[in-house]
């Protein structure tokens, strides 16, 4: 789409809008020539304190105006805020035109539509008023405003437990047995670096270890370990109980507030009655097994090679190993997948009786097998099916919204819901996705990402670790910088906790 901008250059808020809205539409500019059919002009102009945006766009040859106006207020930071809002919301409204069915997130692009919820429950708004903010001021629909108003009330209650150092910690394992046609993560599959697992473990230990140590001179309460990948239980037994011995022993003291303790038992073939029991003699609360689909031509379809026998199987030994918690994933919109098939699948879910579910919605990612291999994927209705057939299941079976995100290239711009019974929802998630503390990352592709505990989102700083296995255990200089520019961060009082 050709985009022409008068008075600003908003290019962040309409590209973004523009790739939400009309997925497949590239942001082109230049004038507008006699041959073009799909353009857009965005204009803004301000006069003494008012302001006012017009929209005329043409896609395919039809075309919608739109203006929207107001009146400025605040500091210069804030009037910025509201000329973003203004020329985002005019875009939407033109485009509006255009769309078959509402846009769930209404003009929201973001990755945490829920945000501005417990932004208005911090400023001491209700659930009620912060649900109709999002209806009003950015057209989410209502559906998806409650959601958001539900999960942004969890994030709410939850920062207000936490205190100036706390922080979670994420171990990764880049491992899994095979690649999911979905994933575009730098997971690697064992078969092919099967050599690569022990020196991984190996530079892992280290890194941890000194981490550790970093974490107890300064001061540092771990609040939440959540190890992740990959498929962390790809690693055997004896690889899992290092792992975990050098994170206690490296940490001591600095767990005593430790809550949880999660752990990806991910792909059920790699799940063994003696590595759940590693987990649970080293005080795992949680494992999370992740079936995504539980209809047996469709695990064929995405690269698993398991079944669903598999799954119920690995499930009979984590009941039986008896964790506190346990976490099933499911994904709406799967290769091969249908409305009828998803349902089926999470009724087989909610009989296992888990206290947490959470429900994805598939995402286009680059280098997955399914864009490389133009595989085909049921459409943005039939996924909004799944998942308006998921949420009245969940609640019926006692579960609850409690965090959710958004990533890039959803099925229908949808999003991702963790749901769970009362008690049973995992910290470390809406620590994470609400931004609500320092996450430090060990591992390759590890992101360590520090949050300022006062001003919370407005100063975040991220470190980033090598992303590929064999360049991560070559590195290891760069491994302690991301742990010196984590206690950086606290120390010379950039993070803010020095101001409260
Ligand atoms: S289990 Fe997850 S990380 Fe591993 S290949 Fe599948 S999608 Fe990727």
């Amino acid at each position: 789409m050709k985009l022409i901008f008068e008075g600003h250059d908003e290019r962040y808020t309409v590209e973004q809008s523009l790739l939400n809205l009309f997925p497949g539409e590239l942001p082109v500019y230049g004038p507008v020539q006699p041959e073009d059919d799909t353009w857009a002009y965005v204009g803004y102009r301000e006069k003494d304190e008012f302001f006012t945006v017009k929209v005329d766009l043409t896609y395919r040859g039809k075309n919608a105006l739109r203006y929207f106006g107001g009146r400025h207020s605040g500091t210069e930071y804030e009037r910025e805020g509201q000329r973003r809002h203004a020329i985002g919301a005019c875009f939407f409204l033109a485009a509006w035109e255009f769309q078959k069915a509402p846009p769930p997130w209404g003009m929201l692009t973001g990755v945490r539509p829920d945000k501005l919820a417990t932004q208005a429950l911090t400023e001491g708004k209700t659930p009620e008023e912060a649900r109709a903010l999002l209806e009003r001021d950015y057209y989410v629909t209502p559906e998806r405003a409650a959601l958001a108003a539900e999960t942004g009330l969890a994030a709410f209650e939850t920062a207000g437990r936490l205190g100036p150092r706390d922080i979670a910690v994420y171990i990764g394992v880049p491992f899994c047995p095979t690649r999911c046609v979905y994933c575009s993560f730098v997971s690697q599959s064992v078969e092919k670096s099967l050599s690569l697992v022990e020196p991984y473990v190996e530079a892992l230990t280290a890194e941890i270890a000194a981490g550790g140590r970093m974490v107890r001179e300064h001061g540092f309460r771990v609040r939440a370990l959540y190890m992740g990948g990959g498929t962390p239980t790809t690693l055997t037994a004896d690889q899992l109980d290092r792992v975990l011995t050098v994170f206690e022993d490296a940490f001591g003291p600095a767990l005593d507030a430790c809550d949880e303790i999660t752990v990806e038992a991910g792909r059920p073939d790699t799940i063994t009655a003696e590595k759940l029991s590693v987990l649970k003699d080293h005080g795992v609360h949680r494992v999370s097994v992740n079936p995504q689909t539980m209809e047996d031509h469709v695990l064929r379809a995405i690269g698993r090679r398991h079944s669903p026998g598999d799954i119920e199987t690995a499930m009979e030994l984590v009941a039986k190993t008896g964790f506190r918690h346990v976490n099933m994933d499911l994904i709406a919109g799967l290769p091969e997948d249908t409305a009828e098939g998803f349902r089926r699948s999470l009724d087989r879910c909610l009989r296992f009786g888990t206290d947490n579910i959470t429900v994805h919605t598939l995402s286009l990612k680059k280098g997955s097998r399914i864009l490389t291999e133009g595989l085909s994927i049921p459409g943005p209705e039939a996924v909004g099916q799944m998942l308006d057939a998921a949420g009245p299941l969940l609640r019926e079976a006692g579960h609850r919204p409690y965090y959710l995100y958004r990533q890039k290239y959803m099925s229908g711009s949808f999003e991702n819901i963790g749901w769970s019974r009362p008690g049973g929802a995992c910290l470390y998630n809406i620590y994470i996705m609400s931004e609500l503390c320092s996450i430090l990352s060990f591992g390759a592709g590890g992101s360590t990402k520090m949050v300022d505990p006062v001003l919370k989102s407005r100063r975040i700083q991220r470190v980033f670790n090598p992303k590929y296995p064999k360049e991560y255990m070559e590195r290891p200089e760069k491994l302690l910088a991301n742990q010196t520019a984590f206690a950086a961060f606290y120390d010379r009082g950039e993070s803010g906790e020095n101001r409260a």
